[in-house]
């Protein structure tokens, strides 16, 4: 038996949550007691490839293939499945990401295999059973489900398993994997970031605002908030429908699903579509002058106050830090 995580990487750097998917599939490695190999696609350093040694992985196979350089769905699920079937892997772990929330579904038809998205703890194999813990319904549920088939693939959910150091003599081996045109019918030509942004999608820390901010003009204080914290800023649907707040930054069922260390909601209240986003954040943090408001049900700290007088006082309080 083999596993094989697919390490995803942002600009070259590996990110947490990948680590966190190294560390998930070593675990997993080590209850089949087989090998792990890494696989890493696109321009990433051998220093930094190596940090995958350091989470557990036995073998690192780099794809560096200059077609593959930028993230196209169908042709990174290929070369992975490519590299899966090289080492003979039956589990196929990686980031239930935005990236990798299109590559698993890919893969598992590529391998013939059950995939579950969203794990939320390592499986259990009982009595021949395969079962794993799962988000459901946009993170309101748990399901176990069961994979009966021979490979298996399993994204899992940022945030809900620790990196854990397991150091291993790993070799990086260059992987050629072929690139098929077939696979390249879009291709993703360049990443334009906005300047100076942390992106949303990756970000440790967010400080989100909701109607309760008025209008417009209030967003200089939140987004001073989030400079000094390196935060990213997100917003409620409701604000970016108004155009108060660009699309890219609305976070929910409809929008994106966030899951940083830290979550500060700020004049939000809470409804059941904006926490589908936010559900697996690790710490939540609520600014809402309502103290019924449903926000608070989630939240870790509270913080029961006018947003206006509350942020500034925030703002000057971690100035003084
Ligand atoms: P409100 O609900 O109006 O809340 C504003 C809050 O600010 C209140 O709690 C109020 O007490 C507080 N407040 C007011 N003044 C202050 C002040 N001075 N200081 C501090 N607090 C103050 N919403 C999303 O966010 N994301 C989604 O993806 C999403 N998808 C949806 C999909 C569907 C199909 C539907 C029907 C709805 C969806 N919604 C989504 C909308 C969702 O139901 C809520 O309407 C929305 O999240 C509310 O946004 P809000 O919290 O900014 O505004």
């Amino acid at each position: 038996m083999s596993v094989l995580i697919y390490a995803e990487n942002a600009e070259g750097r590996f990110k947490k949550s990948t680590f966190e998917a190294v560390s998930y599939a070593r675990a997993i490695a080590d209850q089949n007691g087989a090998q792990l190999t890494a696989v890493s696609i696109g321009d990433v350093s051998n220093d930094e490839l190596n940090n995958l040694a350091k989470y557990g992985a036995d073998k690192i196979l780099n794809i560096a293939n200059a077609q593959l350089k930028n993230f196209v769905n169908q042709a990174y699920a290929s070369v992975i499945a490519e590299a899966a079937k090289k080492e003979g892997a039956d589990i196929v772990v990686l980031s239930n990401s935005f990236s990798g929330s299109g590559l698993a579904p890919r893969l598992g038809v590529k391998l013939d295999a059950g995939v579950v998205d969203g794990a939320t703890a390592l499986p259990e194999q009982n009595d021949g059973k395969f079962t794993v813990k799962k988000t459901a319904f946009s993170g309101k549920a748990f399901a176990i489900v069961e994979l009966t088939s021979t490979n298996k693939v399993i994204s899992l959910t940022p945030n809900a398993y620790k990196v854990v150091e397991a150091a291993r003599a790993a070799q990086i081996e260059v992987f050629d994997a072929e690139v098929k045109a077939s696979d390249l019918k879009t291709i993703l030509k360049e990443i334009v970031r906005s300047a100076d942004k942390v992106s949303l999608p990756d970000a440790e820390i967010v400080v989100s605002a909701g109607r309760g901010l008025k209008g417009p003009e209030n967003w200089g204080m939140i987004e001073e908030l989030a400079t000094l914290l390196g935060a990213a800023t997100a917003c409620s649907k409701p604000v970016s429908d108004a155009g108060w707040r660009p699309h890219s930054e609305h976070v929910g069922q409809t929008g994106i699903a966030v899951s940083p260390n830290l979550y500060i909601a700020v004049g939000i209240s809470g409804a059941i579509q904006h926490l589908a986003g936010i559900s697996s954040s690790k710490v939540i943090v609520a600014i809402n002058k309502d103290p019924e408001a449903p926000i608070f049900k989630v939240a870790d700290y509270g913080i029961v106050g006018d947003a206006f007088e509350v942020v500034p006082k925030l703002i000057a309080a971690i100035k003084e830090h």
